[in-house]
């Protein structure tokens, strides 16, 4: 036999099956894990990891990575983390199926749901259409640096059939059958998965509501059905309701799919909202009920400390008012104009005052300028300080005025750390048993935030109090690898996939949060430094190591079931 092509050796293993931790080496060849204890043989590539703690790397079910994988293959900042495998196509927002003259529709649609840039997106992704094989060809050609599981999205599907009535009506039965052929198609095509949201707060580039809004509650259970015949394949979902906790109906509903398709379905993450800081039990309560009934509903459990970054040119954040989405939507000259009407602002600030029905609140003291290229001086200075500095009338004449004054781009970020009541939720939230740590939407609201670093906040913040290690990292990686029937995943055993995430125990941390501007057409994105992760390894090959890009190349767009 010739010798291994890595040996990991020294370290502390975790191995992702929930075993307490041993020390041992890791030998790896052709990509695979072939022995695991004591190894001899010197490998062609040698990991030192005395000290250090080697378990599988981790998969993210929750990304929105359909776009950047195009022109930046290595996931990032998802793999600085220990990533190895993105899940994509998250709430209903894959970019397949499409026909061609489609694929800018539903780049734009991505562009303004999920916070990137239209422009980068345009320049960036290089799919000309197709279903689920054509796009994993498209995206495997030039190589990638990590996994990638596609998800099939509603919205997607419905555009196909319906074309510009996918954002007006519901579907017809006969449509629905289509749906549901293209659904199959894309499983069996390899898709790990079928997506779909409901969320009043997503409206499309034009203002109205996304394809997956208008669907009545027979077509998702039609189109989760279509997952029953397939071995594997998981469902994301987020219904309308997930805020307050899920509606009679919602709850309903998602029990129908989930016995209709027979497969598990993962769903909005439970958050402590400073406006309703109990919500979060009753979607608790729901998944615990769902789960004596026998079904396998997991919500998503999210450790980030989400800074908000916003800007009034791309941003969602106020969607859920009217009068500021109808205006926020509109091109750049009419936008600009009636942002300044005094009649559009008194519209404003009558919804801005009428908090009933609203899932998000702002309070003006805690809206801030976190960048501003032509007012410097702004940095720092809360809405009340703009408006006695301006002159305003008020505090929304004082935050339209600012950024008018920057052509929108001026860039604010909402204030407040989360209090210890918070963190106490948060921590019964991560170590239930029902919850799967996720929401990191990487890829995603670019200009808003970045929360890549879950996997690090639970390793550095969660672990060992209340989760024990080897429990944390069978959450990031066998039990997420077995959702999604990524066999020989998500765990260190001989024969297994070789992933493989290397740490120092004594320097891992979370490191700032930076803005850099490393996109295609100048394409700027909030990133989340990590430290004290030694090496990343995928399918066998070291693509990061001490912090750095190795510059390799082995991902694979994985099937369920290989
Ligand atoms: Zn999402």
């Amino acid at each position: 036999m010739s010798a291994p092509d890595l040996v990991v050796r020294g370290a502390r293993v975790v191995d992702g099956t929930g075993l307490p931790s041993y020390s041992a080496d890791i030998a790896v060849r052709d990509g695979r894990v072939m022995q695991v204890g004591r190894v001899d043989e010197r490998g062609n590539v040698e990991l030192d990891a005395d000290g250090a703690v080697v378990a599988p790397g981790f998969v993210d079910i929750h990304t929105h990575y359909d776009a950047q994988l195009h022109w930046e293959p290595t996931a990032s900042p998802s793999s600085w983390h220990g990533v190895t495998t993105v899940i994509t196509g998250n709430c209903g927002f894959s970019l397949f199926p499409a026909r061609s003259e489609d694929v800018p529709w539903l780049l734009q649609m991505l562009s303004r749901v999920e916070g990137m840039p239209a422009d980068t997106l345009a320049a960036g992704a290089t799919f000309t259409g197709g279903g689920c094989a054509d796009f994993a060809a498209n995206l495997g050609a030039p190589g990638l640096g990590v996994n990638v599981g596609l998800q099939v999205g509603h919205s997607a599907v419905r555009r196909y059939v319906l074309g510009n009535a996918a954002v007006e009506r519901a579907a017809t039965d006969a449509e629905i059958g289509e749906m549901v052929e293209l659904v199959r198609a894309a499983m069996r095509e390899g898709a790990v998965g079928f997506t779909s949201s409901q969320l009043d707060m997503h409206v499309t580039h034009d203002g109205k509501p996304v394809p997956s809004n208008l669907a009545a509650p027979d077509e998702l259970v039609a189109l989760a059905g279509a997952l029953s015949d397939f071995a594997g394949g998981a469902i994301e979902f987020i219904s309308r309701t997930n805020l307050e906790g899920h509606s009679a109906d919602d709850r309903a509903l998602m029990l129908e799919m989930c016995a209709v398709s027979g497969k598990p379905m993962n769903i909005s993450p439970l958050h402590p909202l400073p406006t309703q800081p109990d919500a979060w039990r009753s979607g608790m309560e729901f998944a615990e009920a769902a789960h004596q009934a026998g079904a396998r509903i997991y919500p998503q459990s999210s450790t980030q400390q989400l800074q908000v970054f916003f800007a009034l040119a791309d941003t969602f954040l106020f969607d859920e008012m009217p009068a500021f989405r109808d205006t926020l939507t509109l091109p750049a000259d009419e936008r600009t104009r009636r942002l300044a009407d005094p009649v559009v602002r008194d519209a404003m600030r009558a919804q801005w005052a009428d908090t009933s029905n609203r899932a998000v609140v702002f309070r003006w003291e805690a809206i801030k300028v976190a960048r501003a290229d032509e007012h410097p001086d702004w940095v720092g200075r809360r809405v009340p300080e703009l408006q006695a500095l301006l002159g305003s009338a008020d505090e929304l004449d004082a935050f339209l005025d600012a950024s008018l004054a920057e052509d929108l781009k001026l860039v604010f970020t909402l204030a407040g750390a989360p209090g210890r009541s918070s963190r106490a939720a948060t921590a019964q939230i991560v170590a239930h048993p029902l919850t799967l740590p996720g929401s990191s939407d990487a890829g995603a609201h670019l200009s808003s935030y970045c929360g890549v670093d879950y996997t690090t906040r639970l390793l550095t913040e969660y672990v060992p109090d209340p989760v024990p290690l080897e429990a944390a990292v069978a959450r990031l990686s066998s039990i997420p690898a077995a959702l999604y029937d990524l066999r020989d995943r998500g765990v260190i055993r001989p024969g297994a996939a070789a992933d493989l995430v290397v740490w120092d125990p004594a320097r891992l941390a979370v490191g700032p949060t930076r803005w850099v501007e490393d996109f295609p057409a100048r394409g700027g994105r909030f990133v989340v430094d990590a430290e004290g992760y030694l090496a990343l390894v995928v399918n066998g090959e070291v693509v990061r190591r001490d912090g750095a890009d190795t510059g390799a190349r082995p991902g694979a767009v994985l099937r369920p079931g290989a």
